[in-house]
């Protein structure tokens, strides 16, 4: 809450290459947390309205942020303040009077862990390829997506994709092209989505799966055509494809109404013998299983 010093850090972080917000007092730092994600928080603990323990206990409550590391910067310089400080989930606890340099470091270090902490999760959730989901972010939302279905009482549709004789594709062309594809394939998806509860993953070599909660079986069709309508429009050549002189897909669909007697899994396996049945038909084409058991109990 003092002006002095907020204008002290604010410089010492900018000199860093930081962009820095300030908030004069608990009450406006809590309301910013909404609006901006920081990657780093710079909390007193003295301020008129809340103390700043109660600031940050409230941050690593929350989910959405408590990962972003906490340095408490204040006057109370006992012992038992910097326990508490670290109890409530401070990563750092600097006293005032401060050393601009030993700031300087100090943050410099808690800035790059946040940043390489970032990049670690993205990398856990992301395919390496093709910057869209991976198998793991597509298992995880796979589950969410079930539970929140079930809870809302509303359809869950999956789309299992798979390119045509893609290897093929990679002894013609070449591996690096093969990849090049992927990545292509894998935009031109993704840029097909519009609604936010809607996913698209990389589920292993050159497959595809995407999630449509809320979304039924004429939805989902829907969704599968403009698929392979986009796909058909990348007009990637590909001579080996018995379907086609470009690359396409076959696609497997699947819809259910999630229930307590069914697993998740149970929609991608239907979703997934639609696949093989699109093969089986000729490729370059969308099968739908009707009735399936495992989706019926
Ligand atoms: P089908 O039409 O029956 O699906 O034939 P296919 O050749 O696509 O299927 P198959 O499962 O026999 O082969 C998949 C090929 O996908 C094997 C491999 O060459 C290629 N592939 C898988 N992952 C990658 C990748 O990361 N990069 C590249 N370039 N190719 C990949
Ligand atoms: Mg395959
Ligand atoms: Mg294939």
């Amino acid at each position: 809450d003092e002006m002095g010093i907020r204008e002290l850090l604010s410089e010492i972080l900018a000199d860093e290459g930081h962009s820095v917000t300030l908030a004069e007092n608990a009450a406006t730092a809590r309301k910013m947390r909404n609006e901006k994600r920081p990657d780093l928080v710079l909390l007193d603990i003295m301020m008129p309205d809340m103390d700043g323990f109660e600031v940050c206990r409230t941050l690593k409550q929350d989910p959405l942020t408590s990962p972003i590391p906490i340095i408490f910067i204040t006057s109370r310089s006992q012992e038992q303040d910097e326990v508490i400080g670290f109890q409530a989930g401070a990563v750092d606890y600097i006293v005032k009077p401060f050393s601009p340099v030993i700031v300087r470091a100090r943050i410099k270090t808690h800035a790059e862990l946040s940043c390489l902490r970032k990049k670690l999760e993205y990398q856990s959730y992301c395919d390496g390829l093709t910057g869209i989901a991976n198998r793991r972010q597509l298992d995880m939302s796979l589950n969410r997506c079930w539970d929140f279905a079930l809870r809302e009482g509303i359809p869950l549709s999956c789309i299992m994709i798979d390119l045509d004789h893609f290897k093929q594709f990679n002894d013609l062309y070449g591996h690096l092209a093969g990849d090049d594809c992927l990545r292509r394939v894998a935009t031109v998806l993704k840029g097909e989505l519009h609604r936010h509860t809607d996913i698209v993953g990389r589920y292993g070599g050159e497959e595809f799966c995407c999630l449509l909660p809320g979304t039924d079986q004429n939805g989902v069709r829907q969704i599968a055509d403009k698929f392979q309508t986009a796909i058909q429009t990348l007009d990637i050549r590909h001579a080996g494809n018995s379907a086609a002189p470009y690359v396409t897909i076959s696609q497997g669909v699947a819809t259910c109404f999630p229930h307590f007697s069914l697993k998740a899994e149970s929609l991608l396996i239907t979703a997934d013998k639609a696949l093989y049945a699109a093969k089986i038909a000729g490729r370059n084409r969308t099968e739908t299983t009707e009735s399936d058991m495992a989706l019926n109990g």
